[in-house]
């Protein structure tokens, strides 16, 4: 489909994308305060602190998405990927109680649940036919360790094979290992040779440990997110990072985030895609955020996509962000709009209206409206199909 054959380190990329993107960028003029970035990225400098914050405000938000999306262009050339899964959130139950969060219970709350294996795998078959990626992640359970959820993984794996596993959270992760008295290596190790496939990059929040103390206490600090995602690369499970902004950080602590993903991923080669998405106030307990606004939303995805030149995919997360902004961030430098999902709780009881119906063909007009080709992608962006919505049935001719 490429004019170049993929490899799991491009994920699709042109593996000539820098040199194209230097032609795009040598052909445009570019203002007094984007001219001097431009120019390092042209001359192959990797771009530091001083810049992220520089990109983050810049007053032209335009000119900024063109940049990014000429980074987009430059790698994926015309197309926009999306996958066809569902989420399962197992449980609710959690024995944290971040402050931002609209999903988790105590274990006596009236609507506290904790799907077992059999209510899991019955929910998934209602949707096993159409996916191929399940995406589950839950609460701290106070009492599934991993053997738990390596029962769980193998069962997928034995009676859904053709279904992808993307489930447990750095957080989930360091917490089944402590419950099982096991190292984070030895963890992600049994989990992995029970079916799981990838981490998805929730919990990354802000890397910034006095940002964390307010919004997350308890969770695993910034060095402990990095060390688990590191973990994971090492023993080759790939994984998401993510960044909830629009909280009480800061600029310069957004672009520290940021940077602190990038380095990991030049050292590991393991992210495949970065998830920004802003904070929903609805039910939760942050008073104090600041939210995002439309244009913030895609500055951060803008930045994003200049800023981190060793993760592939940017992706516009239409659960949080809506298919309407999620469609204009795939010219802001996003490629990726996430998948059919079906069902989402964490999202939609924290505010989000994005409906959950959408099948392959509405993604697919979504990818089409915002200039792009679709292409349907597996969990590990090894694997991409365009996606070709089916021919209307012929009518049959008039008796
Ligand atoms: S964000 Fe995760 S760890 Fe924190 S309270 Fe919610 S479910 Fe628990």
């Amino acid at each position: 489909m490429s004019e170049w054959v993929s490899t799991r380190l491009l994920a699709d990329r042109n593996p000539n994308w820098h040199m194209i993107l230097n032609e795009f960028l040598s052909e445009e003029s570019w203002s007094k305060t984007l001219q001097p970035i431009v120019e390092k990225i042209i001359n192959g400098i990797v771009l530091d602190q001083t810049d992220g914050v520089e990109l983050f405000n810049t007053p032209n938000l335009f000119e900024l998405g063109r940049l990014a999306h000429l980074h987009k262009l430059a790698m994926f050339g015309n197309r926009a990927y999306f996958n066809s899964n569902v989420h399962v959130n197992q449980t609710n139950i959690c024995v944290l109680a971040c402050r931002f969060c609209a999903f988790r219970r105590g274990k006596k709350a009236e609507d506290a649940y904790a799907l077992t294996i059999d209510n899991y795998l019955d929910e998934l078959s209602k949707f096993s036919a159409f996916v191929n990626e399940v995406h589950s992640v839950g609460g701290l359970h106070p009492e599934w360790t991993v053997e738990h959820y390596s029962q769980l993984f193998e069962r997928i794996r034995r009676e859904h094979p053709h279904i992808s596993i993307k489930a447990l959270t750095a957080v989930e992760v360091k917490h089944l290992a402590q419950l099982s008295n096991l190292s984070i290596i030895d963890t992600l190790s049994i989990l992995q040779q029970s079916g799981l496939t990838s981490l998805p990059g929730g919990g990354a929040e802000i890397l910034d440990d006095d940002v964390r103390a307010i919004i997350c206490n308890g969770k695993e600090s910034s060095q402990e997110y990095l060390d688990i995602h590191r973990a994971a690369h090492l023993i080759g499970l790939p994984s998401n990072c993510t960044m909830l902004f629009g909280t009480i950080e800061t600029v310069e602590q957004r672009v520290d985030h940021i940077l602190k993903l990038r380095d990991l991923a030049t050292e590991t080669n393991g992210f495949q895609c970065f998830v920004p998405y802003p904070f929903l106030p609805d039910s939760t307990r942050l008073p104090m955020a600041q939210l995002s606004t439309g244009q913030e939303i895609l500055r951060v995805i803008a930045v994003s996509r200049i800023l981190l030149d060793s993760i592939p995919h940017i992706k516009a997360y239409r659960m949080n962000i809506g298919d309407e902004l999620a469609e204009l961030a795939l010219q802001f430098g996003a490629d990726d709009i996430d998948g059919t999902v079906q069902q989402e709780s964490i999202m939609h009881l924290a505010g989000s209206t994005t409906p959950l119906t959408h099948d392959l063909l509405q993604l697919s007009k979504l990818v089409e409206n915002a200039g792009c080709i679709p292409v349907k992608r597996n969990t590990t962006y090894t694997s991409f199909e365009e996606f070709k919505p089916p021919k209307p049935a012929k009518r049959l001719p008039m008796a």
